[in-house]
């Protein structure tokens, strides 16, 4: 019987860590910061933002 609420212990346990880091760690924010540029806002999925880019070279090709 002991082990079983040991079992049951540890499980909750190690539930209620998994809980607090998800809710601790802004993953969401974190996700959100990276996947849009910090210039213009667009949806650039962590990479550099096309759209910005394209803008600066399409500006220095237009201009
Ligand atoms: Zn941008």
């Amino acid at each position: 019987m002991v082990l079983i609420w040991i079992g049951i212990a540890v499980g909750i346990l190690i539930a209620v860590i998994l809980l607090v880091k998800v809710v601790k760690t802004p993953s969401y924010e974190a996700v959100t910061m990276n996947v849009h540029c910090k210039k213009c806002g667009y949806k650039t999925n962590g990479l550099k933002c096309p759209r910005c880019e394209k803008n600066t070279s399409f500006s220095s090709k237009f201009r």
